[in-house]
């Protein structure tokens, strides 16, 4: 049995539009495989409230979302609905839409309930639907309204001395960096496509915080997965000298070959290792969603993600019945062929400055 796993039914009403990438399917297909492969309690959370999600946002902002939805909902008021999007980022990819406070509301929620029960003693709980780490304090940004993972750390502070955040989305978890930047307590950790080949355009290695706790390793473009576990090596070593209480887990899938955002060649193989070394850890986990745009590995990849940090068994296919709806067969592409590796060395000479000129500052536990 999979407890502490927390998911609102409203999540999948957090929906920019038919023809944007965030597909509400990608919830949907990851419940069909993980029900089959496991016993899993889906616990319903309650919807963050409002001051909740001011412990990282500023009040003005969530009261700007909530007063889209009504706009949306009345239908009046056009150019008011203009003003607000144009001052708080509600355009371009994360334009509004009707359910964009309520299902704000469902996936913050679940995350900050999963935050709580490992704040109160669990050793894992999921959030599957959020991870949505662009947010700023008052801007929506690269499809993301609140920065749930910013408040799930804000949780696990409640509690614990020291809260590390690890991102392996493709994209740099640009808003939890920004949100935690300079406080001690607080490392954040992304491995993330070269910022000048990737938007959102940030996480260089230089972007490490007046504490020196915002670690950013980024991967040039067509790496393959060996150079990107050399690069989530860094990582492992930044939290050794941390020494963190507690994890948040970011699990954006974009890093996958397949994915059609982003430009790297890892595969399910390599980003499930890296979740293995997180498990090894053995720290109180809050693990939440993220990024990822390939409707045939987002499921399979969060589900394996889901069973190796419960210490359950990942078998290597999707069970028959599911191939056709999956549109795949292999949970973790051990039908891949293999390939000539690429990014190697540019990834060891970041890992090199990296440590050189962040590892040794540190701060080591209290
Ligand atoms: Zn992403």
């Amino acid at each position: 049995m999979i407890p502490n796993f927390y998911l609102h039914p409203e999540t999948t009403d957090y929906s920019f539009g038919p023809r944007h990438p965030l597909k509400p399917e990608r919830l949907h297909r990851t419940m069909a495989l993980l029900h089959r492969l496991a016993e899993v309690d889906v616990l319903v959370p309650a919807p963050a409230t409002p001051a909740e999600v001011a412990l990282v946002h500023s009040p003005a902002y969530v009261e700007a979302i909530a007063e889209v939805e009504e706009l949306l909902k009345t239908g009046a008021r056009h150019e008011r609905l203009g003003e607000l999007s144009a001052e708080f980022g509600l355009y371009g990819d994360n334009p509004p839409f009707p359910a964009i406070y309520r299902s704000s509301l469902a996936y913050v929620g679940a995350t900050l309930r999963a935050a709580e029960a490992v704040r109160d003693g669990a050793r894992r709980a999921f959030g599957i639907g959020g991870g949505l780490h662009h947010a700023m304090r008052a801007r929506a940004s690269g499809f993301c309204i609140f920065n749930d993972p910013a408040l799930g750390v804000a949780v696990l502070r409640q509690r614990f001395a020291s809260v590390a955040y690890i991102d392996i989305d493709v994209h740099h978890g640009d808003g939890v960096q920004q949100l935690w930047l300079n406080d001690p307590a607080v490392l954040t950790a992304s491995i993330h496509e070269d910022p000048r080949t990737l938007w959102p355009g940030t996480g260089y290695v230089r972007e490490t915080g007046t504490a020196f706790t915002s670690v950013n390793v980024p991967i040039p473009a067509n790496a393959t997965g060996d150079a990107w576990r050399l690069g989530f090596s860094a990582i492992l070593s930044a939290l050794e000298k941390f020494q963190p209480e507690a994890i948040v887990l970011q699990l954006g899938t974009d890093a996958h070959y397949l994915d059609p955002l982003a430009h790297l060649r890892a595969d399910a193989r390599d980003w499930l290792w890296a979740v293995e070394k997180i498990h090894e850890l053995g720290l109180p986990t809050v693990a939440v969603g993220g990024g990822g745009y390939n409707l045939t590995t987002v499921p399979r990849m969060w589900t394996a993600a889901i069973l190796t940090l419960s210490g359950l068994p990942v078998p290597e296919q999707v069970p028959e019945d599911l191939r056709e709806r999956l549109q795949v067969a292999w949970i973790t592409d051990q039908d891949r062929p293999e390939e000539p590796s690429s990014g190697y060395d540019q990834v060891a000479a970041t890992v090199k400055v990296l440590e050189r000129d962040l590892l040794p500052f540190i701060p080591g536990p209290a």
